[in-house]
């Protein structure tokens, strides 16, 4: 039979190293169509199909030529006896590992099966199941952690699912950062679990959709969430990473007032001049609040992180609503670019704060803020803090007491109706300006600007409906300063769930990888998705 010409380059390799006999066992038994896939491939595997050691390692040799470049060195694959697998030069689609340091003595992250105890669920996602559990450590100390284990089917884990997981191990133990989630280490078990830090409060997401009587979140700590988050963002961009799933279901609340960037699953390497990575095939991604590079080319970099996180930043102020509910994946897409639609202002998110979304949202990718532009950003956005003068009982008119502390989210020193937080309450709304005087509290927020008065450059395109921005015609107010209160958040409750696009008319969760496939706009006008891998 003759090759079929997508695994020519293997027999190639195979020829070269005088192992041409091996090319049908490894196509058709281990499964191999690509590099890559030899990532996954043990040497027992090789073993099971007669191959040699020796000869094991002139494959291995051949198969760094071939993919030439930086070799990094990964402990997760080497301990679980697989190739190391490699980063390509070039841009080329490819789901290869970054080129990340070994931790320091890297066995240190591998954690004995009987050091780990599970205990109740707390959620599950892509590749299996999360419990709390304790982790006994060596000293006997004890420390709660989550453990995430590796679904596995009877015949053990799935190939891309296995792979899915280890990428992840070996992308999270290399980061540190204050907010985003640790890696503890890996237990080499049946199942396969990574032992990560404990998030107690549960996802973000969760809390966000919380029913009543939970009250909203401060907005003052969204301001301060929405900062942790650049932060964090920042520091990955800068490590060459791009995280493609950021959403507020994968942010974490480690404490009341810290959330973490969680669930490393789809974060890949930025590679070549361009800082891009690009999708090599049908693979689930989170389309609505995808940039419209991703959902065209299946382009990723740190600029369509920031327009995820615009729109986590409108998650986060309209109480975890799902963006762009009701409009199918395939019209997303044309709603982005052909009516230049965005996600409309929430009604208690301010027009400075909504203008940073909109800046996310710039069509083109070298438009939109940095991270580390967008720190700087959300500081000017800050909303200024005041002090309930007067018992406020007016019908329609936010209930507050005289020395209510009162977030500012909208106001004037000209306009006579202002909108805001109650700091007791937490409910918002609209309330008489002279009912508040602002509160300097010459913290480190001092110097910044507050609200910008007229409508923002761009805003009438968007496809706000939130009428009150016709009406409240509001300039800035003097500039006031403020610090951070720190508000008792409720009990966190519930869960998110990772929601992944699907083609139209195919539910979410067990279809084929193909019929998983990302559905962009090109391909609704007759052209084909990204090819299979
Ligand atoms: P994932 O597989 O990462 O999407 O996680 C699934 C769910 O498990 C998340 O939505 C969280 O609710 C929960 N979860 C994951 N990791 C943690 C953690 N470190 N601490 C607490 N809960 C977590």
């Amino acid at each position: 039979m003759l090759p079929e010409a997508s695994s020519l380059w293997l027999l190639q390799l195979l020829r070269d190293t005088q192992l041409a006999q091996f090319y049908r066992p490894i196509l058709e038994e281990l499964n191999v169509t690509r590099p890559e896939h030899f990532d996954f491939v043990r040497p027992e595997d090789l073993d099971g199909i007669g191959m040699g050691r020796p000869a094991q390692r002139r494959l291995a040799e051949s198969l760094k030529r071939y993919r030439s470049g930086i070799k990094p060195k990964n402990w997760v694959y080497k301990i679980l006896g697989g190739f190391a697998p490699e980063q390509r030069k070039t841009t080329t689609p490819s789901e290869s590992l970054p080129v990340l340091p070994e931790p320091d003595g890297g066995l240190k992250c591998l954690i004995p099966e009987g050091a780990v105890c599970r205990g109740k669920l707390l959620g599950s996602g892509c590749f299996g199941v999360v419990h709390q559990g304790l982790w006994t450590l060596p000293n006997g100390q004890t420390i709660p952690v989550a453990v995430k284990s590796l679904r596995a089917g009877p015949e053990g884990p799935v190939g891309t699912e296995l792979g899915d997981f280890l990428r992840e191990v070996s992308i999270m133990m290399n980061l540190e950062h204050p907010h985003v989630l640790q890696l503890h280490g890996l237990v080499l078990g049946q199942p396969l679990q990574m032992v990560m830090e404990l998030a107690p409060l549960g996802s973000l997401h969760a809390r966000l959709t919380a029913p009543a009587p939970t009250p909203p979140l401060p907005v003052v700590l969204l301001c301060l969430f929405l900062r942790q988050l650049a932060g964090a963002m920042a520091y990955l961009g800068a490590r060459g990473l791009v995280h493609r799933d950021l959403a507020t279901r994968n942010l974490l609340l480690a404490s009341p007032q810290t959330i973490k960037v969680a669930d490393f699953g789809l974060v890949r390497p930025l590679g070549g001049a361009h800082g891009r990575y690009v999708m090599g095939g049908p693979r689930p991604i989170p389309y609505a609040w995808c940039a419209p590079e991703s959902l065209h080319q299946g382009a990723f970099s740190s600029a369509s992180d920031v327009w995820m996180f615009g729109v986590t930043l409108w998650e986060m102020f309209s109480g975890g609503e799902e963006p762009w509910a009701g409009v199918p994946p395939y019209l997303i897409l044309h709603r982005l670019e052909k009516e230049r639609a965005r996600l409309p202002r929430p009604p208690f998110c301010s027009r400075a704060l909504y203008s940073i979304a909109l800046r996310c949202w710039a069509p083109h990718p070298a438009d939109r803020p940095s991270f580390a532009n967008l720190e700087g950003l959300l500081q000017e956005a800050w909303p200024c803090e005041g002090r309930c003068v007067r018992d406020v009982t007016e019908s329609g008119a936010l209930r507050m007491e005289s020395g209510d502390p009162i977030t500012i989210i909208e106001g004037s020193p000209d306009s006579t109706t202002w909108k805001g937080q109650n700091g007791r309450t937490f409910k918002m709304g609209n309330f008489p300006a002279s009912a508040v005087t602002l509160v300097d509290l010459g913290g480190p927020l001092a110097t910044r600007p507050v609200h910008r008065g007229s409508p923002l450059r761009g805003e009438r395109h968007q496809g706000s409906t939130d009428r009150d921005r016709e009406k409240a015609n509001l300039r800035n107010l003097p500039a006031a300063r403020g610090q951070r209160r720190n508000v008792p958040l409720q009990k966190m409750k519930g869960r998110a769930e990772r929601a992944w696009s699907h083609p139209p008319g195919v539910p979410g969760g067990s279809e084929s990888l193909w019929r998983r496939c990302v559905y962009s706009h090109s391909e609704s006008q007759g052209r084909p998705p990204f090819p299979p891998e």
